[in-house]
């Protein structure tokens, strides 16, 4: 019988108080008891519109009946089978628009928690992973095999959830692949932009060390572009893959927007979560601000202001349409909400003020009204010529990104577009021949499943160009 409560059941979490005084992770995770009877609230619909919902197809519903049974690694190698970083994506992806936002249960109720359940069935396969290779050494055999080598070179530029997902792909299929990366640290916005408290960077070293173990070589701190041009590395290895992000951030172009203490989102994030510089001793530095304002409504901006909070600021979000319009995910507003993030809707910077040595010390924003629907097909914000004035010294603008021009302009024959992606075809691959491209670099800033499944299908046709040759 199947468990027909409406309400999904609830995540343990950190209390909002606790919480907002540390950057551990605010989920706790499902109890086995818990995810069993989360588990048997679906229905197995045989239409299984969840798993069209999913980007990659993970098939939901079988992984839900062996999770109801108790088979916790079973259900992990179904999910396995086409998401290859499940603990990432039961913690980040945004299930209340796909595989949730199709559930049947959903209809009269709350979807089955299936981004719950696939972080507790990869969060308990890596805590048995880890226990079984420390008892058993025919584990460390097990462990250490790693698919026959073909000794054919791959590249992958950028080590983001596109990069590594199609750095995986091809070593598991005997490709000799070889990340590099611009920062010194492997995994993209994984790394610098999510922060701890959303998406432990344990369990990312995990996926990045399954990578390292499988024969991956992960060359950091080298920028394509600079260290090394495109040409060179097409002429040492025989195919390609750019995964290369979107990571120049947008700015306002308003007055002001120069004085110390304003900062991009990405700059302000990297501070907190790839340098730690929250961190007593932490070499790099951080202004501890005490009010705050953030532009903008999407996740970024969310993990901006609860970050903020965390350095004990009081933060006020501005943004230019309604709460419905938010782009963040729902989950994300209301725990911003819950740490005292303030939100001042219907609002837009127009200046900077700063005081007499550079500083800023307040942010003027003029109100909106909402307009007829734009291009993206939301209602459009109308300035209504009124303004008002918002105490703060540290100014966060979290507005969007584009991809950095750097590989661009080093590089003649690939092709882009207007917005400065990478024009590819339906196989991910670029104007270069052997060389492919995919994730944010191509689609503009986007979302970690969309990406990682840019690398797979990318590997893809990698291995069918490459297996002739
Ligand atoms: P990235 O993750 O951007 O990785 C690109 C990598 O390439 C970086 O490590 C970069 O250093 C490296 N690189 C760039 N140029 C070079 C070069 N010339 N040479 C070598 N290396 C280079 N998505 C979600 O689904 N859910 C969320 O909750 C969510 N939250 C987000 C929060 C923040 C703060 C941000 C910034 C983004 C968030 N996103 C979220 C979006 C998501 O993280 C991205 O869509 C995704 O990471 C894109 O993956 P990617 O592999 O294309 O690029
Ligand atoms: Fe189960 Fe919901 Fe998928 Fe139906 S739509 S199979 S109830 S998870």
């Amino acid at each position: 019988m199947p468990n027909m409560s409406p309400k999904k059941n609830e995540m343990p979490c950190q209390s909002p108080l606790e919480r907002t005084k540390n950057f551990d992770e605010v989920a706790l995770g499902y109890t086995e008891e818990q995810a069993i009877d989360e588990a048997k609230r679906c229905l197995h619909c045989k239409h299984r519109p969840c798993t069209a919902g999913c980007p990659v197809g993970v098939k939901i519903p079988d992984f839900l009946a062996k999770v109801a049974e108790g088979k916790f690694e079973e259900a992990y190698e179904i999910i396995t089978q086409t998401n290859a970083l499940p603990a990432v994506c039961g913690r980040v992806c945004p299930q209340e628009t796909q595989c949730e936002g199709k559930c049947v249960r959903g209809i009269k109720g709350e979807p089955v928690g299936i981004g719950r359940l696939e972080r507790f069935v990869a969060d308990f396969h890596n805590a048995h992973k880890v226990l079984s290779k420390e008892s058993s050494a025919q584990n460390d055999v097990e462990n250490e095999e790693k698919a026959i080598k073909n000794g054919k070179k791959v590249a992958v530029v950028g080590s983001g959830p596109s990069g590594l997902t199609c750095a995986g792909a091809l070593a598991k299929k005997g490709y000799d692949v070889t990340v590099f990366e611009a920062l010194h640290t492997a995994g993209g916005v994984l790394a610098y932009g999510i922060p701890e408290f959303r998406l432990p960077k344990k369990i990312l070293k995990t996926e990045v060390d399954g990578l390292k173990e499988m024969g991956v070589k992960m060359m950091t701190d080298t920028v394509i572009g600079k260290t090394l041009t495109l040409a060179e590395i097409c002429d040492e290895y025989e195919a390609v893959f750019i995964g290369t992000g979107a990571g120049l951030p947008l700015f306002m172009k308003i007055k002001g927007e120069n004085l110390c203490g304003v900062y991009s989102s990405n700059e302000f994030l990297t501070r907190i979560n790839l340098m730690k510089a929250y961190e007593n001793g932490a070499k790099t530095p951080l202004y501890i601000p005490k009010k705050v304002v953030v532009v903008g409504g999407g996740n970024v901006a969310m993990d901006s202001a609860r970050s903020a909070r965390r350095l004990g600021a009081e933060v006020t979000i501005v943004y230019r349409r309604t709460e419905n319009e938010l782009p963040a995910r729902k989950e994300e507003v209301e725990n911003a909400k819950e740490e005292g993030v303030k939100f001042f809707m219907l609002a837009s910077p127009v200046e900077a003020i700063g005081d007499e040595n550079g500083w800023v010390k307040a942010v003027k924003c003029e109100k909106m009204n909402l307009g007829e629907a734009d291009a993206s097909g939301r209602a459009k914000p109308v300035p209504s010529g009124e303004f008002v004035t918002i105490e703060a010294d540290c100014f966060i603008v979290a507005i969007g990104t584009t991809p950095n021009p750097l590989i661009r302009n080093t590089s003649e024959k690939l092709d882009f577009n207007a917005k400065g992606c990478i024009v590819v075809d339906e196989n991910n691959l670029t104007s270069i021949e052997g060389v492919y491209a995919g994730g944010d670099a191509v689609t503009g800033a986007a979302t970690v499943i969309s990406a990682m499944g840019a690398g797979k299908t990318a590997a893809e046709a990698i291995d069918a160009y490459l297996r002739n040759r």
